[in-house]
């Protein structure tokens, strides 16, 4: 268990990049810090792996304050897209394990066993990612820490390394703390999301969970490929019946009774682009909304087809089929699934509760 209480970081110029952050990391967990740039993710691992001092509070692995503790005794790797290998070395030399019968088996758990004679120079940038991961699994380490290790590769190297990743891990049992900007990444490798935001943790949850109940804007925003549509609306009431009505003239109906005592407030209404679609009013479950809206453009990807349609300046995507391709500029009709919308408070940009079936 890997744990850190209340630690801040406060570079020599005075900026304070880590702030009062509280982590909690199980043994053989597969964490995931995810955030933009400047957010602070690599100030922690840096911290975790001894590569930066902790200004204030605690670092503790299996219950020992490890703050004190240099680099080289604390068993931790560090992989990162600035691998440190040797390009006119053998990968056997740069992984340089004690024996070579552990250099062998850290090859083979890396996927790179045929490759122990090759120099790294002559290496796609996905190997010399697998050498990096070989070197540091061959010193047994009990925590791997890894900062965007993925940035520089292409999407199709990019999947095949997150496949290896995932391998690796269930080989190793090590435990994971993956550093991305990436959600998508992150979505597909870890078993716990760490959202970071100016130095601090903003959300945690399973993937799943954050996708599923985003707590604020924030992460509704990051979570989830292809984004979520925001859209300005208030809440109106009308007798009974509470609506959300956007700046472009939908009126959506909502059944939550507690939303009532809400009307005039102004909100967000988040709406996934895959909780939306072509429908007619004839054809759309009792449940959807359906409003008509123009085609700005149609983008094929692959299997599935984005609707961009017009709304005022801005845009509304859906997810379509390829089938059902239309022309830029034609009407159509659009069902949204209004259990699946999310609401956020326009000024607090946290969360709404919204009784979703
Ligand atoms: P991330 O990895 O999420 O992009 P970093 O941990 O690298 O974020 O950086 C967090 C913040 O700390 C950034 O604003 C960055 O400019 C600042 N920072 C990083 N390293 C230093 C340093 N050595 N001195 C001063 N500021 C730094
Ligand atoms: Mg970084």
């Amino acid at each position: 268990m890997l744990s850190l209480k209340d630690v801040s970081k406060r570079y020599p110029n005075g900026f304070t990049a880590v702030k009062n952050l509280n982590l909690d990391v199980k043994a053989g967990e597969f964490v995931a810090l995810i955030g933009p740039v400047g957010s602070g993710k690599s100030t922690v691992l840096r911290m975790i792996a001894g590569l930066e001092n902790i200004t204030s509070g605690e670092l503790r692995i299996d219950g020992d304050i490890m703050n004190g503790v240099s680099r080289k005794n604390r068993n931790i790797a560090i992989i990162s897209q600035k691998n440190g290998l040797y390009p006119r070395m053998s990968v056997q030399e740069n992984i340089a394990a004690p024996t070579k019968a552990l250099a062998r088996a850290a090859a083979e758990a890396a996927g790179v066993e045929e490759l122990l004679s090759v120099r790294v120079k002559s290496l796609s940038l996905a190997q010399k990612l697998r050498v990096a991961i070989a070197r540091e699994i061959s010193k047994n380490p009990g925590i791997i820490l890894f900062d965007e290790p993925l940035a520089n590769l292409t999407p199709g190297m990019k999947e095949r390394a997150r496949i290896d990743i995932s391998v690796l891990r269930r080989g190793l049992g090590a435990t994971f703390i993956y550093a991305a900007r990436d959600q998508e990444e992150a979505m597909a490798l870890a078993d716990k999301l760490v959202i970071m935001r100016n130095g601090a943790i903003t959300a945690s949850g399973t993937p799943s969970g954050l996708y599923r109940d985003p707590p604020s804007l924030f992460v509704a925003d990051f979570i989830g490929t292809p984004r979520m549509n925001m859209l300005e609306a208030v809440v109106l009431r009308k007798k009974d019946d509470v609506f959300l009505a956007t700046g472009n003239g939908m009126l959506i109906p909502v059944s939550d009774e507690s939303l009532k005592k809400d009307a005039g407030l102004e909100v967000i209404v988040g709406v996934r682009p895959e909780r939306a679609g072509v429908a007619s009013v004839e054809t759309a479950p009792p449940r959807f909304y359906v409003h008509e809206f123009e085609i700005a453009a149609a983008e094929l990807f692959g299997a599935n087809a984005f609707l961009r349609l017009r709304l005022n300046d801005d845009f509304f995507s859906v997810l379509g089929t390829p089938s059902e391709m239309p022309k830029p500029g034609e009407k159509v009709k659009i069902a949204i699934d209004t259990e699946n919308i999310y609401l956020f408070n326009r000024n607090t940009e946290e969360a709404i509760p919204y009784r979703k079936m």
